[in-house]
């Protein structure tokens, strides 16, 4: 049975977002930034990385797994290459600076690559992807996750070892097509989606969980928090374990903000490590052919007849376009049991306001 949802408009829940991490201690130019992201992947169908993380992110305010005063430390600064120690900070405003560096770089020499270690959780990956592509650049994204217990289950393995690190690569819009954005978990489905469909009291699709023994199981609840009773399954059996590996290697070795493994520390907070690389298309030859070449690989993909006629083959990306344009104007659904764990969080920090 699900619970009933409210409806939100983007304005009253990022305006609620803002209250309640002001409230916890964040730096307003930060609350607005992360209240921004928050709410930007509600509204982009992204619920797990939307508000409904608040309540998570005022235990980590509280509990100081969020460093409230950070300051980047840049650890390499050359012609083509960033390296950013977020010093614990917030990961929306930590992203997006980085990405603004980045991207000076790669307009200037063609390419470069970034890494971010020790920042709080980064979110929606597609976000920094869709600020590279709105500069023009194509952009490659790998990101781990430390600091709580490990969600995903290797392949062949029956229990946790990896986080549910996100690859996401994204390539600018041509004059007659938007951004390409390929924005994806390596676990079959993302942890925030089984938290929601424990909420919402409805089972997960068959083969993205294993329970406590091992098993192949529907049921969300023994995942629904952060206390686990099984794990998430990797995307696609050896090849989203292998992704996930490499997410380790890249976001967690390179950015010197290590791994899962049990010698990196897990005080129960949310971690990422980020490892991208930003390419100017222009520094690769014609852009005139290079667009007109995209669109017609694009017309030729999305010309393959669906194999059911109300579902047609969609360009990546497509997706979030579609429900963003829809939840703008109607507003953002909320089951009401996240809206009050939202209201209770609120009411603990001493905000007046309620949803
Ligand atoms: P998803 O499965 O909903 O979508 C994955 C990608 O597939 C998207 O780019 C989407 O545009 C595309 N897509 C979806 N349906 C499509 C279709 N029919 N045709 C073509 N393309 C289609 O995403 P997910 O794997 O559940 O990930 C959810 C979010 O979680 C992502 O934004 C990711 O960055 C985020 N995440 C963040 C962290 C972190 O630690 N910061 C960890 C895990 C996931």
């Amino acid at each position: 049975m699900s619970t009933p949802e409210r409806r939100l408009t983007p304005a009253e829940l990022l305006a609620f977002c803002r209250e309640v991490l002001v409230a916890g201690g964040a730096r307003p130019d930060d609350a607005d930034c992360v209240a921004t992201h928050l709410v930007d992947a509600n509204l982009k169908g992204h619920d797990s990385h939307g508000a409904g993380l608040l309540p998570a992110y005022a235990q980590h305010m509280k509990d100081g797994q969020v460093n409230l005063s950070a300051l980047d430390k840049v650890l390499a600064d050359t012609s083509v290459i960033l390296r950013i120690d977020a010093d614990g900070g917030w990961g929306a405003p930590a992203g997006q600076r980085l990405v603004e560096r980045a991207s000076a770089k790669a307009h200037e020499h063609g390419l470069a690559a970034a890494t971010l270690g020790h920042v709080h959780h980064l979110g929606r990956i597609g976000a920094y992807a869709e600020q590279a592509a709105a500069a023009g650049l194509v952009s490659m994204h790998f990101v781990n996750v430390t600091d709580h217990a490990p969600l995903v289950a290797p392949y062949r393995g029956s229990d946790a070892r990896f986080g549910t690190n996100p690859v996401c690569i994204g390539y600018p819009a041509t004059p007659s097509r938007p951004v390409f954005l390929l924005d994806m978990a390596t676990s079959q489905i993302a942890l925030g989606k089984v938290r929601i469909a424990a909420n919402r009291g409805v089972a997960v699709p068959s083969g993205s969980l294993i329970d406590a023994r091992g098993m192949p199981t529907t049921d969300p609840s023994g995942m629904a928090g952060f206390e686990l009773e099984g794990a998430l399954a990797p995307l696609g059996k050896h090849k989203g374990y292998g992704l996930a590996f490499a997410c380790e290697l890249l976001a967690g070795v390179l950015s010197g903000g290590g791994t899962i493994q049990p010698g990196t520390p897990r005080k129960g907070g949310i971690t990422n490590g980020l490892f991208s690389i930003f390419i100017d298309p222009t520094a690769f030859g014609d852009e005139d052919w290079m667009q007109a070449e995209t669109d017609a690989m694009a017309r030729y993909a999305l010309a393959s007849p669906p194999m059911d006629w109300d579902s047609p083959v969609l360009y990546p990306g497509d997706p979030e376009r579609a429900i963003a344009g829809k939840r703008t104007k109607e507003g953002i659904p909320m089951d009401e049991v996240t809206v009050g764990q939202l209201n209770k969080t609120a009411e603990r920090l001493g905000v007046a306001e309620r949803l």
